[in-house]
């Protein structure tokens, strides 16, 4: 009888010890949008190195500080971390190694949770974003140069148009190279 009991008395407690692992076992999705943050961070600075190439005709592709001279480069980045808690906690479920490299070698301080973990992830975005322009920008540049730029055939500079020619000043070329100032107009 008393035995019995005992039986009893254990398999209940396998049973709830059952009921509670099933109870605690739960699926929850986390949504990785990293990436997709990342890639329209570059697409957005991308846009801006062909309108800092469009405003000032640099002859050669420029630095990524030359485009931050007004913060642009900053305020992109900076909007394009996350600001809900929700997104921010889960990216750090996903990404803590990286984010916490990221902040480390930003120098910036000691505490990677710094701002609510947002500073981590907005080092991180940067570095991403550096990377990618060391490793892009000089063709987009050259891109940007042929479409916008004949050269000169002798001295494969660019040909520049005259803008000071008006309808009476028909003496000055149109056209002209930069280098050697071949008249260009009739080519
Ligand atoms: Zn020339």
């Amino acid at each position: 009888m008393k035995n019995k009991k005992y039986l009893n008395w254990t398999l209940n407690q396998n049973y709830n010890q059952f009921r509670k692992e099933n109870k605690m076992k739960r699926t929850i999705t986390i949504e990785d949008n990293l990436q997709e943050i990342v890639d329209s961070t570059i697409e957005e600075v991308k846009d801006l190195l062909i309108e800092f190439c469009n405003k000032n005709e640099p002859d050669d592709c420029p630095d990524i500080n030359d485009l931050d001279e007004s913060g642009r480069v900053h305020e992109i980045i900076d909007s394009s971390v996350p600001i809900y808690c929700g997104e921010i906690r889960d990216l750090w479920y996903l990404y803590k190694d990286d984010f916490e490299e990221a902040y480390e070698d930003a120098g910036i301080g000691d505490n990677p949770l710094d701002n609510d973990g947002m500073a981590a992830i907005y080092f991180y975005i940067e570095s991403k974003v550096y990377a990618w322009y060391d490793e892009e920008s000089k063709d987009i540049f050259t891109n940007w140069d042929e479409e916008n730029f004949k050269r000169c055939e002798e001295c494969d500079e660019r040909i520049r148009e005259n803008e000071e020619r008006t309808i009476l000043d028909g003496l000055t070329p149109l056209y002209y190279c930069d280098e050697c100032y071949r008249d260009l107009t009739n080519e």
